[in-house]
């Protein structure tokens, strides 16, 4: 079983300082979401088609679903369930076309925060505790400069292998030949829906999911010491594709399964099951095969997750 508790690529020592840091302007971020945003806005509703519309919708799920949450979340980041490598590359090949940043990009954005969170405090870029405006301009146009912060090492399976080295090198460029090929078949209302739409709409998504799922929502679960806690956002679960079912994971990381629950959709844990049918996946984690946590708490309710939380005295209210 290839379960790894908590982080396997963060190291740290005792001088290692999750709160300090600075957040400065990313140029390359910026001039990217930004011209994505402006080509939706201005061109988007000049070009909407009913299929151009159904271009953005099939395009978005697969991307999100089979390349964000399954290939580069529950695969690559968390080692959720075990596939052979030609499957891997497909899953990171649909998740870089998210257009959110390449492999080793989503790795460390992914594993500093979690590692952040975890611990009893944290930089506030790391845990959303800004207000709404201020955390979409520095989560989406600047980055958190940390020198004293923890150190991400790459394992060498990821490390050295060309074809993730080459999706990282050239990431942005994958829009290129599917807005091309868009056009060729449907014209430019394909092309703006099914990259520069989709792109601003998902990426901007992602970080609203976020935003909230560590600020406010129904909690079954407590991580005890941990100075950020996740909550879960049903109205978001479908769009999300079950990563917002965030308390959840927060929970149980390393899970394949995001929504736990019978009545908590997850889109993500659907696709597992259909590829774990045709023999493409196998040795899924879920709750009850990873080991137990001695951190992990459950709550009585989970609509009164925030007073547990003041109870105990950590930080969590939103
Ligand atoms: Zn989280
Ligand atoms: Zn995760």
């Amino acid at each position: 079983m290839n379960f790894v508790p908590g982080s396997i690529r963060i190291f740290y020592g005792p001088d290692t300082d999750p709160v300090s840091g600075r957040v400065e302007w990313k140029p390359a971020k910026s001039i990217w979401i930004g011209t994505m945003t402006a080509v939706a806005i201005v061109f988007g509703p000049l070009t909407i088609t009913w299929s151009a519309l159904a271009v953005f919708v099939v395009s978005s799920a697969i991307t999100l679903c089979a390349g964000h949450s399954v290939g580069m979340h529950r695969r690559m980041v968390h080692y959720a369930f075990e596939c052979p490598l030609w499957v891997e590359y497909v899953l990171i090949e649909l998740g870089v076309l998210v257009g959110m940043a390449g492999p080793f990009g989503i790795i460390r954005q992914h594993d500093v925060r979690d590692w952040s969170q975890r611990q009893p405090d944290c930089h506030a870029f790391l845990c959303h505790r800004r207000t709404i405006l201020r955390d979409y301009f520095e989560q989406l146009h600047c980055e958190l400069l940390q020198p004293n912060g923890p150190e991400l090492r790459l394992e060498s399976r990821l490390a050295n292998d060309p074809v993730y080295n080459w999706l990282e090198q050239t990431w942005r460029w994958h829009q290129l030949p599917l807005a091309i090929a868009l056009l060729a078949l449907g014209g430019w209302g394909w092309a703006v829906w099914g990259v520069a739409v989709r792109v601003s709409v998902c990426v901007t998504g992602h970080w609203l999911i976020s935003y909230y799922a560590h600020r406010e929502g129904s909690q079954s679960w407590i991580v005890r010491g941990a100075g950020v806690q996740g909550y879960n956002l049903p109205v978001a679960a479908l769009f999300s594709m079950g990563e917002s079912w965030h308390n959840n994971h927060h929970a149980f990381p390393a899970s394949a399964q995001i929504g736990i629950h019978p009545d908590q959709p997850d889109p993500g844990w659907w696709l597992i099951l259909v590829l774990k049918r045709l023999g493409l996946v196998w040795n899924v984690n879920t709750p009850e095969t990873l080991p137990p946590r001695a951190t992990l708490q459950r709550l009585d309710n989970d609509h009164v997750g925030w007073v547990a939380l003041r109870r105990l005295g950590l930080h969590g209210s939103p």
